[in-house]
């Protein structure tokens, strides 16, 4: 998109809240934003819920109508939690994942893995997921029927708000906190929660059981023998960690370096719900980027650090405070956000996410809580999109510092480690920990390993990871230390041995502490990794929902439905339209057809003799963004979807026009910035007469609206000084026609070769 002065035309607000009283049940109505009036009058929460709830039935209907999406086994009634991606929903999944890969992998040059879905038992448990992958169950004591735990008590404090009408200013602040602190309620304050409010079972309003944890994970045994267990993978992230050791290799044993994986991850949800967005087998998209953890720097932050969007920090959200617009530079520098690797992937994940459609005012960065975050992280932020549903994860980003790969290095027996070469030895002084094995074996008998490990924690490699991952203690440096001056004073020391579950007295013939200086050539070190992780159908699910809107057909007598996708996502990125049936016009379809094939770009071609206006109408509805239409032998009409203008282009120009036009947003493809500034825009003297007719000013980036083109797409939609206005690509591309940008970049291509 190219912004420059002008009103503001992207919709900020969810469409359920632009409409005040509209029958759903017949005719819907969410305007396109060029076509909305935004209202300011408060709308109350049950008049939302109910507007929200038609919203999304209306996108519902539409898309399981057109076959974006399926139920699984439909013909058998379908199974929770499962859904198919009808064709239209196919293609746009494939366009995320193609962009998805452009955005990330080809951009920082990560390395790209395919692991398998089945997992054996002990790379899950090495990773914490057999003993720690749980979401917390309650059942109906009567029959059985199990729900989450949190999500019954997010509906109780979400109708109290929304339906009753006698809630008092204490209580609602109550519950709306209760909704802010959900993920970091512990197992007890949950169930004291359920408890306190009477919560019950809601299909039988029977009893419910105190919550318990519920393992998430399918398991199923690999072999025919059954002696092997396994399960289908989680997340897909632990295939890159057990790879990282040949990662590193084929890095070249340099870091930082990120590695990445599409895949299928499957999680058996306690009761899956929200259509597409909680669901038991879904694609995820990860990325593992790793580095050193005392040099989280990234060289190419400064390139997103200017970037300004709504960020939901920590302190805020316990504060009972919204969301705020927060410069990505300024939360790393200030401390906000931990690290500018973390801050970076934040930065390139709203780019992702606007790119593709997302509407920026409802994407936010919030940080999770601190029980929410995993013991070992040092900081994580969840993209949620907003959405009918409310505000959604779609993706998790976190520094899990050496978590994985030390608890994959102790499981293992294999370091999984980087180094870094000193270019003179350093002299360092290390803590050296000797058991005396011979006197702790007399003193413990069959315990005395368990003690030795314990002991030795700090400089035994992998027996401390070890301790660390079964929840047990090392001895740290501090501990050795003064245990050491506890042994010199006393002769022995109190020693507490999380394996067996108690103290043990050590005394001064059993071990020997010191610190002593050695020379070291390299350091050996487990590097950090930072995690964008991407749930793909809800992503595409928001997207849906950003992307939908209604207009009235031309009699004025129907809703029309239109999915605003941007050329990038489009299922299809153009139809092929003779006006009339005729062989001649026939044979040109036919022809573009040929050259769009060529060029890789999907279409769809529509001989048949409906009206244009039907073609258009359920083209409109799939969110074809250009309609071509043969009117002539010779040069053809592209209509674009949103703004229903038209431009006519030579039939053998078509082909190349559409490519371009699929161009993702704020590319530079014409080799020129189409990112005008507002600032300098507002710098000048403009005045509604210098629309389309003021005379150029020089170098001046806005130079631009000086050309006929522009007058014409800007003129008539009487902007003033100091709006904002979002031009599409389609209307870039109208722009740069008429500066005769094309023309120079078509002769550039035909000089290198390239037609
Ligand atoms: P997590 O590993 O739990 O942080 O999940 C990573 C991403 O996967 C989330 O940000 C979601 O976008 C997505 N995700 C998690 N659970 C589900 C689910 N049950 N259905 C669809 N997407 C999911």
């Amino acid at each position: 998109m190219m912004r420059v002065a002008g009103k503001r035309v992207s919709p900020s607000l969810p469409p359920w809240l632009l409409i005040q009283t509209a029958n759903f049940t017949t005719q819907h109505a969410f305007s396109s934003p060029s076509e909305s009036h935004y209202s300011n009058t408060e709308m109350d929460a049950a008049q939302e819920a109910h507007n929200r709830e038609a919203f999304r039935q209306a996108i519902v209907n539409t898309l399981e109508r057109r076959l974006f999406y399926i139920p699984s086994f439909k013909i058998y009634r379908g199974v929770a939690g499962l859904y198919d991606y009808g064709p239209p929903g196919c293609a746009i999944k494939s366009n995320v994942l193609a962009f998805w890969r452009q955005h990330f992998v080809l951009e920082e040059n990560m390395l790209e893995v395919d692991c398998p879905c089945v997992t054996p038992e002990t790379v899950l448990k090495a990773s914490g997921h057999v003993d720690k992958f749980t979401d917390l169950m309650v059942k109906d004591e009567k029959t059985g029927t199990c729900y989450r735990a949190d999500h019954l008590l997010k509906d109780f404090c979400k109708e109290k708000l929304e339906k009753d009408p006698k809630i008092t200013q204490e209580k609602a602040a109550e519950f709306k906190h209760i909704l802010a602190v959900l993920d970091d309620l512990s197992v007890k304050e949950l169930g004291a929660k359920i408890k306190d409010y009477g919560i019950t079972a809601p299909d039988t309003k029977n009893p419910l059981s105190a919550p318990y944890p519920f393992n998430l994970m399918f398991q199923t045994s690999i072999g025919p023998s059954g002696l092997s267990p396994g399960y289908m993978r989680p997340e897909t992230a632990q295939g890159i960690f057990v790879n990282f050791k040949d990662l590193y290799y084929y890095n070249g044993n340099k870091l930082p370096f990120a590695a990445a994986q599409i895949g299928q991850a499957f999680r058996n949800e306690i009761s899956p719900r929200q259509g597409l967005l909680r669901v038991r087998e879904f694609t995820l998209a990860e990325i593992e980027h790793f580095v050193d953890p005392d040099d989280k720097a990234h060289p190419k932050f400064f390139e997103v650090a200017k970037l300004e969007f709504l960020m939901f920090p920590r302190e805020d959200q316990v504060s009972g405070r919204s969301a705020r617009r927060i410069i990505i530079g300024e939360a790393v520098s200030e401390g906000v956000v931990n690290n500018e690797t973390l801050g970076y992937f934040i930065g390139r994940v709203y780019l992702f996410l606007t790119s593709l459609g997302i509407n920026k005012e409802r994407l936010r960065f919030r940080q999770h809580l601190a029980n929410e975050m995993a013991h070992y992280a040092a900081d994580c932020w969840d993209a949620e999109i907003e959405c009918s549903y409310g505000w959604i994860e779609c993706v998790g980003i976190a520094d899990r510092s050496a978590y994985d790969l030390r608890a994959h290095t102790d499981k293992s027996g294999v370091p999984l480690v980087a180094h870094e070469k000193f270019a003179e030895p350093r002299e360092v002084e290390k803590l050296v920990i000797t058991p005396v094995k011979k006197n702790l074996g007399l003193a413990f008998k069959g315990n005395w390993k368990m003690v030795v490990e314990a002991l030795e924690g700090d400089n035994i490699f992998l027996t401390g990871l070890q301790l660390f991952i079964e929840g047990r203690q090392a001895m740290g440096e501090k501990q050795a230390m003064e245990m050491k001056a506890i042994l010199e004073s006393k002769g022995e020391a109190e020693f507490q041995i999380c394996t067996l579950g108690k103290d043990v007295t050590i005394k001064k013939n059993m071990v020997t502490i010191s610190k002593e200086m050695k020379k070291e050539h390299q350091r050996v070190f487990t590097p950090s990794v930072i995690e964008p992780s991407f749930g793909i159908g809800r992503i595409i699910y928001c997207l849906y929902e950003h992307s939908f809107y209604t207009r009235p057909s031309k009699d004025g007598d129907e809703q029309l439905n239109v999915f605003r996708f941007p050329p990038l996502v489009a299922p299809i990125k153009c139809t092929v339209f003779p006006l009339v049936q005729n062989q001649q016009y026939e044979e040109v379809a036919k022809s573009i057809a040929k050259s769009l094939t060529a060029a890789g770009i999907s279409y769809k071609i529509d001989i048949t003799g409906t009206s244009i206006g039907k073609r258009y109408a359920r083209t409109d509805e799939l969110g074809v963004p250009f309609a071509i239409t043969v009117d002539s032998t010779s040069s053809v009409t592209v209509r674009e979807r949103d703004s229903k203008q038209q431009i006519r282009v030579n039939v053998e120009e078509v082909a190349a026009v559409i490519k371009e036009l699929e161009l993702p947003p704020n590319s530079t493809a014409f080799g020129i910035n189409l990112n005008l500034n507002t600032d300098d825009m507002e710098k000048e003297d403009w005045t509604e007469d210098n629309f389309g007719g003021g005379e150029g000013k020089g170098d001046s980036p806005n130079r631009v609206h000086t050309c006929p083109t522009w007058g014409r797409l800007i003129g008539p939609k009487k902007l003033h000084h100091g709006d904002e206005y979002e031009l599409s690509l389609f209307e870039c591309f109208l722009m740069l026609e008429a500066l005769a940008m094309a023309a120079m970049i078509r002769l550039v291509k035909w000089l290198s070769g390239n037609k």
